[in-house]
């Protein structure tokens, strides 16, 4: 899944690329596409783009009566639709413009991959995003985050490390991959509860957040378009088995029905290795 800095880049990118061109429609490709009925897409029509924004992993097309807020979930991507086909493949919706002269544009095609059909839109007037669904229950923004209110947040509940920084609730933007990242280079247990941390572990997990998402957005923005997980830059996600990039040890793993949690044992753990169990893939 794209998380902060794959949708932070891909939103420099559209905006680079599609500020000012009018909006002339937007059409849901599939029933589920659009996720609201009021107030109508069509209040954008003819009107520029004024620019395009990101909460958490949420890209916003802002115009000045309403604001597109995109998900793209697991499989969706956001692209730039030059043949504007009539039944593009995994499409679920499109956004077509012109110039603002009037001349042809390409159009925004939002796909998405597989049948899961998660992606979505939602379209909300403009200026109450942070009050609307999906965004009003978000966290804070993660890289924001500063490790006094990281405390704040680690003590209000008990909680697993990964299982809170994957949480948009607490914090907003990380996923399962950066999770990963930033336990490893915080050098704590993604097991490690919340409640037990202290200022030590906020402060850590603090630069931690900093440095991957820093990492993460130099990477992608050389890029043309939005990376696959696997060329992502990191030290563990996805990586069990090899060694880690600090001390060698062995990159464990502990499966989840979702996802995955890697992690060394060496530089997190203190050498532990962690129970993979089993039942957790029929409880989460
Ligand atoms: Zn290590």
């Amino acid at each position: 899944m794209p998380e902060l800095p794959e949708v932070q880049a891909h939103a420099e990118r559209l905006s680079d690329a599609f500020v000012d061109r009018l909006l002339v429609k937007f059409v849901p490709l599939t029933f589920t596409a659009l996720k609201t009925a009021l107030p109508a897409p069509n209040e954008a029509y003819g009107t520029p783009l004024r620019s395009v924004g990101r909460r958490g992993k949420y890209i916003l097309l802002h115009f000045d009566t309403v604001t597109f807020i995109i998900h793209l979930m697991q499989g969706g991507r956001l692209l730039v639709d030059e043949k504007k086909s009539a039944k593009p493949r995994g499409g679920q919706a499109r956004f077509t413009f012109t110039e603002s002269d009037g001349g042809d544009a390409p159009a925004l095609l939002l796909t998405e991959a597989g049948t899961e059909r998660r992606a979505g839109v939602w379209c909300v007037d403009a200026g109450t995003e942070e009050s609307s669904p999906p965004l009003d229950k978000l966290g804070p923004e993660a890289h924001l985050v500063t490790a006094e209110q990281l405390l704040e947040l680690f003590d209000a509940k008990s909680q697993r490390l990964h299982g809170f920084l994957r949480d948009q609730r607490s914090i907003a933007g990380i996923g399962r991959r950066l999770a990963n990242e930033v336990c490893h280079r915080a050098k704590l247990s993604p097991f490690a509860s919340t409640k037990k941390l202290g200022i030590a572990g906020a402060r850590a997990v603090v630069e931690a957040i900093a440095e991957t998402v820093a990492e993460g957005l130099e990477y992608e923005r050389t890029r043309p378009d939005m990376s696959s997980s696997k060329d992502r830059p990191g030290g563990v996600h996805g990586s069990a088995g090899e060694p880690c990039p600090v001390c060698g040890d062995e990159i464990r793993a502990v499966e989840y029905s979702g996802y995955t949690v890697n992690y060394c044992p060496t530089c997190q753990t203190g050498g532990k290795i962690l129970a993979d169990n089993t039942t957790s893939r029929f409880l989460k």
